[in-house]
């Protein structure tokens, strides 16, 4: 008989969301302000070794960058091709094969096929589940505990409170590798990336792809104490961020102009407008610590609200059926101009009204655009 498909990957499936080219693509978090002009001056300034010669073992040029911006150690850091990679490595390094990875969902879509890349069992606990008890997230004894703060899809960011006490629960260094997913902690007001060298057993994780800009670039790194980090590195293996994307990353991250902080704040000051606009045409959006916003919609309408908006040139992401929320969007906080063409797209498809609509968004019907 043959080994494949491996009798264990009968669960997973190929990554495929919906990437149709689109006039307006708001369905992926990426910044779109714009890419940082130093990494593209980093980048156009690149010789014939960048392209010729392998990268750094070990990324020791980002490290630097990643220490010096985030006042954080050295040997406290542990970077990859992207965050999605660090969540890899981490999921290998947390122990020998097997084991449940236990997360608050809805969360990170990748989470559950990067534990079956890794043998893992996924666990979900619902988020209404967790928040009320953090230990819901330690019943039977979890290899890896995985919490995105602020979380995609809902933007929501768990009280620090919260965080605390599931650490302690955890129990440190004999404890389940505690992974804070802070993808989106450059556009929420705190963050555990300083403390992470200091926290037994606790992976801060973080991106290049969505405040700074670089998701084509593919970098990401992640915080803990040294004995963690190291465990990542080993399993991340040698040469996993490419010269050119070092370089790009390095000076964004060194960058003294400041492009990522005022985009950032930008973008903080366009999804409130955001947020209200959905709110006055009577949908109840969640209050989002991230660039994106998740709007409920009517159960079983999440697949129609996609297609809808597409026939209208606006792509979003549509969540059907998730934990605690039932079927959703995430749409991505982008420059207001190209909010102001989503919001034209929404109030068509709500005047063409074939799908049974909130009742606030009925009588919104017709509505200019905010
Ligand atoms: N974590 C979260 C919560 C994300 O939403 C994403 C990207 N959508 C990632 C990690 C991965 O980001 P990247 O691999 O681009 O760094």
């Amino acid at each position: 008989m043959s080994r494949f498909p491996r009798p264990d990957y009968q669960p997973l499936d190929l990554y495929t969301p919906d990437r149709r080219p689109v006039a307006l693509d708001l369905s992926d978090n990426t910044n779109l302000w714009g890419a940082p002009p130093a990494a593209l001056a980093a980048v156009q300034a690149a010789d014939d070794d960048v392209l010729t010669r392998y990268p750094l073992l070990y990324a020791d040029d980002l490290k630097d960058a990643i220490s010096q911006r985030c006042k954080v150690p050295l040997d406290s850091i542990t970077t990859g091709c992207g965050s999605d990679d660090v969540l890899d490595s981490a999921f290998r390094a947390a122990g020998p094969g097997g084991g449940t990875v236990c997360f608050a969902g809805p969360t990170f879509s990748m989470v559950k096929p990067l534990a079956l890349m890794n043998g893992r069992k996924p666990v979900e606990v619902p988020w209404s589940r967790a928040l009320q008890s953090p230990d819901s997230l330690l019943e039977g004894d979890p290899l890896i505990v995985y919490v995105c703060r602020p979380n995609n899809p809902t933007g929501v960011s768990a009280p620090r409170s919260w965080l605390d006490k599931l650490l302690e629960a955890a129990g440190g260094s004999g404890g389940p590798l505690v992974i804070l997913d802070e993808a989106y902690a450059d556009f929420a007001p705190d963050s555990l990336l300083t403390e992470a060298p200091g926290i037994p057993n606790l992976l801060v994780t973080r991106t290049m792809s969505k405040a700074f800009g670089l998701a084509g670039f593919r970098v990401g790194f992640g915080v803990a104490t040294p004995a963690v980090a190291r465990e990542v590195e080993k399993s991340r293996g040698p040469y996993k961020v490419s010269r050119l994307s070092e370089r790009a990353a390095v000076a964004a991250l060194l960058d003294e102009d400041g492009w990522a902080q005022r985009t950032v704040a930008e973008c903080a000051a366009a999804r409130e407008r955001l947020f209200l606009a959905l709110k006055e045409r009577g949908l109840q959006p969640f209050r989002s610590w991230a660039n994106f916003i998740l709007v409920p919609v009517p159960d079983g309408s999440a697949g129609w609200w996609n297609d809808s908006l597409r026939t209208h040139g606006v792509a979003v992401r549509p969540f059907p059926s998730c934990p605690d929320v039932g079927d959703a969007l995430r749409v991505t906080v982008a420059p207001w101009p190209m909010l102001e063409r989503f919001l034209k797209a929404l109030d068509s498809v709500l005047a063409e009204g074939q799908v049974p609509a909130p009742e606030g968004a009925r009588a919104a019907r017709g509505r200019s655009t905010g």
